[in-house]
Protein backbone atom coordinates (compact mmCIF):
# COMPACT_ATOMS: atom_id res chain seq x y z
CA UNK A 1 0.00 0.00 0.00
CA UNK A 2 1.09 3.79 -0.94
CA UNK A 3 0.96 5.88 2.10
CA UNK A 4 2.12 8.78 0.19
CA UNK A 5 2.06 9.62 -3.68
CA UNK A 6 3.09 12.61 -5.58
CA UNK A 7 2.55 13.03 -9.14
CA UNK A 8 4.03 15.83 -11.08
CA UNK A 9 3.33 18.49 -9.20
CA UNK A 10 4.06 21.93 -9.13
CA UNK A 11 3.91 24.98 -6.71
CA UNK A 12 4.50 28.97 -8.24
CA UNK A 13 4.26 31.71 -6.00
CA UNK A 14 4.08 34.84 -7.49
CA UNK A 15 4.57 32.74 -10.82
CA UNK A 16 7.87 31.70 -9.91
CA UNK A 17 7.68 27.96 -9.61
CA UNK A 18 9.43 26.92 -6.33
CA UNK A 19 8.69 23.00 -6.34
CA UNK A 20 8.43 21.96 -9.89
CA UNK A 21 7.34 18.81 -11.62
CA UNK A 22 7.91 16.44 -8.49
CA UNK A 23 6.83 12.68 -8.18
CA UNK A 24 7.70 9.98 -5.94
CA UNK A 25 5.66 7.80 -3.61
CA UNK A 26 6.78 6.56 -0.15
CA UNK A 27 5.11 2.62 0.67
CA UNK A 28 3.14 2.38 3.98
CA UNK A 29 6.25 2.01 6.65
CA UNK A 30 8.90 3.76 5.08
CA UNK A 31 10.96 6.17 6.76
CA UNK A 32 11.47 8.61 3.95
CA UNK A 33 13.79 11.39 4.02
CA UNK A 34 14.01 14.99 1.61
CA UNK A 35 17.30 16.49 1.60
CA UNK A 36 18.16 19.69 0.92
CA UNK A 37 19.58 23.12 1.01
CA UNK A 38 17.80 26.07 2.42
CA UNK A 39 15.23 27.14 -0.20
CA UNK A 40 15.27 23.76 -2.03
CA UNK A 41 11.38 23.18 -1.60
CA UNK A 42 11.45 20.96 1.10
CA UNK A 43 8.52 22.96 3.23
CA UNK A 44 6.35 24.18 0.72
CA UNK A 45 6.57 19.95 -0.41
CA UNK A 46 5.64 19.11 3.42
CA UNK A 47 3.02 21.77 3.37
CA UNK A 48 1.11 20.57 0.57
CA UNK A 49 1.05 16.84 1.57
CA UNK A 50 -0.46 18.54 4.88
CA UNK A 51 -2.97 20.64 3.38
CA UNK A 52 -1.40 23.75 4.74
CA UNK A 53 -0.76 24.87 1.22
CA UNK A 54 -2.53 24.14 -2.10
CA UNK A 55 -0.39 22.48 -5.35
CA UNK A 56 -0.81 24.55 -8.35
CA UNK A 57 -0.62 21.71 -10.47
CA UNK A 58 -0.70 17.81 -10.30
CA UNK A 59 -1.56 15.35 -7.47
CA UNK A 60 -1.16 13.95 -3.71
CA UNK A 61 -2.89 11.11 -2.23
CA UNK A 62 -1.84 10.78 1.34
CA UNK A 63 -3.61 7.50 3.17
CA UNK A 64 -4.99 7.07 -0.29
CA UNK A 65 -6.97 10.71 -0.17
CA UNK A 66 -6.71 13.58 -2.30
CA UNK A 67 -4.94 16.55 -0.51
CA UNK A 68 -7.59 18.83 -2.71
CA UNK A 69 -10.64 17.08 -2.39
CA UNK A 70 -10.68 14.97 0.97
CA UNK A 71 -8.81 17.60 3.27
CA UNK A 72 -10.20 16.60 6.52
CA UNK A 73 -9.46 13.05 5.95
CA UNK A 74 -5.97 14.13 5.19
CA UNK A 75 -5.81 15.95 8.52
CA UNK A 76 -7.45 12.89 10.56
CA UNK A 77 -4.76 10.63 9.01
CA UNK A 78 -1.60 12.01 9.60
CA UNK A 79 0.76 13.73 12.59
CA UNK A 80 2.65 16.44 11.83
CA UNK A 81 5.62 18.43 13.84
CA UNK A 82 6.80 21.21 12.08
CA UNK A 83 10.10 23.12 12.58
CA UNK A 84 8.42 26.12 14.42
CA UNK A 85 7.22 25.55 18.28
CA UNK A 86 3.57 24.93 17.78
CA UNK A 87 2.46 24.31 20.96
CA UNK A 88 1.06 26.96 22.50
CA UNK A 89 3.65 28.11 25.59
CA UNK A 90 1.21 30.00 28.18
CA UNK A 91 -0.23 26.52 28.39
CA UNK A 92 0.98 23.59 30.49
CA UNK A 93 1.78 20.68 28.94
CA UNK A 94 -1.23 18.63 29.65
CA UNK A 95 -3.50 21.86 28.70
CA UNK A 96 -2.11 21.27 25.19
CA UNK A 97 -2.55 17.79 24.61
CA UNK A 98 -5.99 18.06 26.35
CA UNK A 99 -6.75 20.41 23.74
CA UNK A 100 -5.53 19.00 21.26
CA UNK A 101 -7.37 15.16 22.05
CA UNK A 102 -10.59 17.36 22.08
CA UNK A 103 -9.91 19.33 18.91
CA UNK A 104 -9.91 15.46 17.61
CA UNK A 105 -13.11 14.48 19.47
CA UNK A 106 -11.36 11.78 21.55
CA UNK A 107 -13.80 10.87 24.17
CA UNK A 108 -12.92 10.28 28.17
CA UNK A 109 -11.06 8.48 29.57
CA UNK A 110 -9.58 6.93 26.40
CA UNK A 111 -8.30 11.00 26.03
CA UNK A 112 -6.63 10.86 29.23
CA UNK A 113 -5.13 7.40 29.04
CA UNK A 114 -3.33 8.39 25.58
CA UNK A 115 -2.29 11.43 27.32
CA UNK A 116 -0.31 9.78 29.96
CA UNK A 117 0.96 7.34 27.71
CA UNK A 118 2.33 9.11 25.03
CA UNK A 119 3.53 12.12 27.73
CA UNK A 120 5.27 8.48 29.15
CA UNK A 121 6.56 7.71 25.75
CA UNK A 122 8.45 11.23 25.03
CA UNK A 123 9.39 11.34 28.83
CA UNK A 124 7.88 13.84 29.77
CA UNK A 125 5.34 12.69 32.09
CA UNK A 126 6.99 14.49 35.13
CA UNK A 127 6.61 17.65 33.33
CA UNK A 128 2.78 17.37 32.73
CA UNK A 129 1.61 20.38 34.83
CA UNK A 130 4.38 22.54 33.72
CA UNK A 131 4.02 25.65 31.66
CA UNK A 132 5.10 25.38 28.51
CA UNK A 133 7.13 28.27 28.40
CA UNK A 134 9.32 26.37 31.01
CA UNK A 135 10.32 23.88 28.82
CA UNK A 136 13.70 23.45 27.03
CA UNK A 137 14.00 23.35 23.23
CA UNK A 138 14.61 19.43 23.43
CA UNK A 139 11.35 18.82 25.85
CA UNK A 140 9.31 20.90 23.67
CA UNK A 141 9.56 19.44 20.62
CA UNK A 142 9.57 16.22 22.16
CA UNK A 143 5.86 17.87 23.39
CA UNK A 144 4.86 18.15 19.55
CA UNK A 145 5.52 14.35 18.85
CA UNK A 146 3.67 13.05 21.79
CA UNK A 147 0.71 15.80 20.65
CA UNK A 148 0.93 14.75 16.80
CA UNK A 149 0.74 11.54 17.77
CA UNK A 150 -2.24 11.39 20.05
CA UNK A 151 -4.81 10.68 17.40
CA UNK A 152 -2.87 7.51 16.13
CA UNK A 153 -2.42 8.75 12.87
CA UNK A 154 -0.78 6.60 9.96
CA UNK A 155 1.74 8.66 8.68
CA UNK A 156 3.80 11.27 10.47
CA UNK A 157 5.16 14.38 8.86
CA UNK A 158 8.47 15.94 10.35
CA UNK A 159 9.43 19.35 9.43
CA UNK A 160 13.71 19.84 10.17
CA UNK A 161 12.62 17.67 13.58
CA UNK A 162 16.14 18.49 15.61
CA UNK A 163 17.22 21.86 14.20
CA UNK A 164 18.26 23.96 17.39
CA UNK A 165 18.66 20.72 18.98
CA UNK A 166 22.31 20.19 21.30
CA UNK A 167 23.38 16.67 20.12
CA UNK A 168 22.12 15.07 23.22
CA UNK A 169 18.68 16.18 22.31
CA UNK A 170 19.14 15.38 18.97
CA UNK A 171 20.23 11.48 20.30
CA UNK A 172 17.06 11.42 22.12
CA UNK A 173 14.75 12.55 19.37
CA UNK A 174 16.57 10.23 16.60
CA UNK A 175 15.43 7.35 18.67
CA UNK A 176 12.03 8.09 19.09
CA UNK A 177 11.45 8.49 15.63
CA UNK A 178 13.49 5.20 14.85
CA UNK A 179 11.51 3.47 17.32
CA UNK A 180 8.10 4.64 16.12
CA UNK A 181 9.30 3.26 12.54
CA UNK A 182 10.26 0.10 13.68
CA UNK A 183 6.36 0.10 15.77
CA UNK A 184 5.35 0.73 11.59
CA UNK A 185 4.57 4.64 11.75
CA UNK A 186 5.53 5.90 7.77
CA UNK A 187 7.07 9.11 8.23
CA UNK A 188 8.76 11.35 6.02
CA UNK A 189 11.20 13.90 7.30
CA UNK A 190 13.12 17.09 5.83
CA UNK A 191 16.24 17.77 6.85
CA UNK A 192 19.32 19.40 6.43
CA UNK A 193 21.71 17.19 8.33
CA UNK A 194 23.52 14.42 6.46
CA UNK A 195 24.20 12.09 9.77
CA UNK A 196 20.57 12.63 10.01
CA UNK A 197 19.46 10.90 7.13
CA UNK A 198 22.04 8.60 7.02
CA UNK A 199 20.64 7.82 10.59
CA UNK A 200 17.26 7.57 10.03
CA UNK A 201 15.90 6.98 6.62
CA UNK A 202 15.56 4.16 4.45
CA UNK A 203 14.85 6.12 1.18
CA UNK A 204 16.47 9.33 0.21
CA UNK A 205 15.15 12.30 -2.20
CA UNK A 206 17.31 14.66 -2.43
CA UNK A 207 15.72 18.51 -3.63
CA UNK A 208 17.55 21.38 -5.25
CA UNK A 209 15.77 24.22 -6.65
CA UNK A 210 12.65 23.08 -6.66
CA UNK A 211 12.96 19.85 -8.31
CA UNK A 212 14.13 15.79 -7.11
CA UNK A 213 17.58 15.58 -8.49
CA UNK A 214 17.88 11.92 -6.77
CA UNK A 215 16.11 9.29 -5.55
CA UNK A 216 16.70 5.90 -3.97
CA UNK A 217 18.57 4.46 -0.63
CA UNK A 218 22.11 5.35 0.68
CA UNK A 219 23.44 2.02 -1.02
CA UNK A 220 21.89 2.99 -4.47
CA UNK A 221 23.67 6.15 -4.17
CA UNK A 222 27.06 4.88 -3.83
CA UNK A 223 26.70 1.94 -6.03
CA UNK A 224 25.58 4.53 -8.88
CA UNK A 225 28.28 7.42 -7.99
CA UNK A 226 31.04 5.59 -6.07
CA UNK A 227 32.02 3.75 -3.09
CA UNK A 228 35.63 5.31 -2.91
CA UNK A 229 36.62 9.08 -3.21
CA UNK A 230 40.33 11.02 -4.07
CA UNK A 231 40.04 14.12 -2.24
CA UNK A 232 43.36 16.42 -2.80
CA UNK A 233 43.71 20.00 -1.70
CA UNK A 234 44.29 21.91 -5.25
CA UNK A 235 45.41 25.64 -4.21
CA UNK A 236 42.40 26.87 -1.37
CA UNK A 237 39.96 24.48 -3.00
CA UNK A 238 39.28 20.66 -2.29
CA UNK A 239 38.63 18.61 -5.84
CA UNK A 240 36.88 14.89 -5.03
CA UNK A 241 37.10 12.28 -7.54
CA UNK A 242 34.88 9.42 -7.10
CA UNK A 243 35.66 5.86 -7.72
CA UNK A 244 33.69 2.40 -8.14
CA UNK A 245 35.60 1.13 -5.20
CA UNK A 246 37.74 2.51 -2.04
CA UNK A 247 40.37 -0.02 -3.75
CA UNK A 248 39.90 1.92 -6.74
CA UNK A 249 40.17 4.96 -4.82
CA UNK A 250 43.23 3.72 -3.14
CA UNK A 251 45.27 2.29 -5.92
CA UNK A 252 44.88 5.64 -7.80
CA UNK A 253 46.51 7.20 -4.82
CA UNK A 254 49.35 5.04 -5.04
CA UNK A 255 49.86 4.84 -8.80
CA UNK A 256 50.30 8.78 -8.89
CA UNK A 257 53.23 10.35 -9.51
CA UNK A 258 52.75 13.19 -6.73
CA UNK A 259 50.76 12.38 -3.81
CA UNK A 260 51.14 15.39 -1.36
CA UNK A 261 47.40 16.51 -0.20
CA UNK A 262 45.66 13.69 -1.58
CA UNK A 263 43.65 11.18 0.95
CA UNK A 264 41.24 8.45 0.32
CA UNK A 265 38.46 7.53 1.83
CA UNK A 266 34.71 5.47 2.22
CA UNK A 267 32.45 7.83 0.15
CA UNK A 268 29.27 9.37 2.58
CA UNK A 269 26.11 10.73 1.17
CA UNK A 270 27.74 14.45 1.87
CA UNK A 271 30.00 13.55 -0.94
CA UNK A 272 27.03 12.99 -3.05
CA UNK A 273 25.02 15.73 -2.43
CA UNK A 274 28.30 18.04 -3.09
CA UNK A 275 28.63 16.60 -6.59
CA UNK A 276 24.93 16.25 -7.26
CA UNK A 277 24.18 19.97 -6.04
CA UNK A 278 27.66 21.84 -6.21
CA UNK A 279 27.15 22.95 -2.62
CA UNK A 280 27.67 22.26 0.21
CA UNK A 281 25.05 22.62 3.22
CA UNK A 282 25.75 23.91 6.70
P1 LIG B 1 13.24 24.74 2.08
O1 LIG B 1 12.24 24.20 3.06
O2 LIG B 1 13.88 23.66 1.27
O3 LIG B 1 14.25 25.63 2.73
P2 LIG B 1 11.05 26.34 1.09
O4 LIG B 1 10.01 25.39 0.61
O5 LIG B 1 10.86 26.97 2.42
O6 LIG B 1 12.47 25.63 1.00
O7 LIG B 1 11.20 27.51 0.02
C1 LIG B 1 11.38 27.30 -1.37
C2 LIG B 1 11.32 28.62 -2.09
O8 LIG B 1 9.97 29.10 -2.07
C3 LIG B 1 12.18 29.71 -1.46
O9 LIG B 1 12.79 30.42 -2.50
C4 LIG B 1 11.17 30.57 -0.74
O10 LIG B 1 11.60 31.89 -0.67
C5 LIG B 1 9.92 30.42 -1.59
N1 LIG B 1 8.66 30.55 -0.81
C6 LIG B 1 8.26 29.73 0.20
N2 LIG B 1 7.07 30.12 0.68
C7 LIG B 1 6.69 31.22 -0.03
C8 LIG B 1 5.54 32.09 -0.02
N3 LIG B 1 4.54 31.88 0.84
N4 LIG B 1 5.52 33.10 -0.90
C9 LIG B 1 6.52 33.28 -1.79
N5 LIG B 1 7.62 32.51 -1.85
C10 LIG B 1 7.72 31.49 -0.99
Amino acid sequence: MTAVAVHNVQKTYNKIPVVNNLSFEIPRGEMFGLLGPNGAGKSTTIRMLITLTRPTQGEIRVAGYDVRRQAAQVKRSIGVVLQQVSVDVDLTVWENLEFHGRMHHIPNPERQQRIDRWLGYVGLSERKDSLVKTLSGGMKRRLQIARALLHEPEILFLDEPTVGLDPQNRRRLWEIIQDLNQQGMTMLLTTHYMEEVEFLCDRIGIMDAGALIELGTLAEFKAKHGEGIVIQQQGDRLESQFFPTLDAANAHIEAARDRTGMMSRATNLEDIFVKLTGHQLD
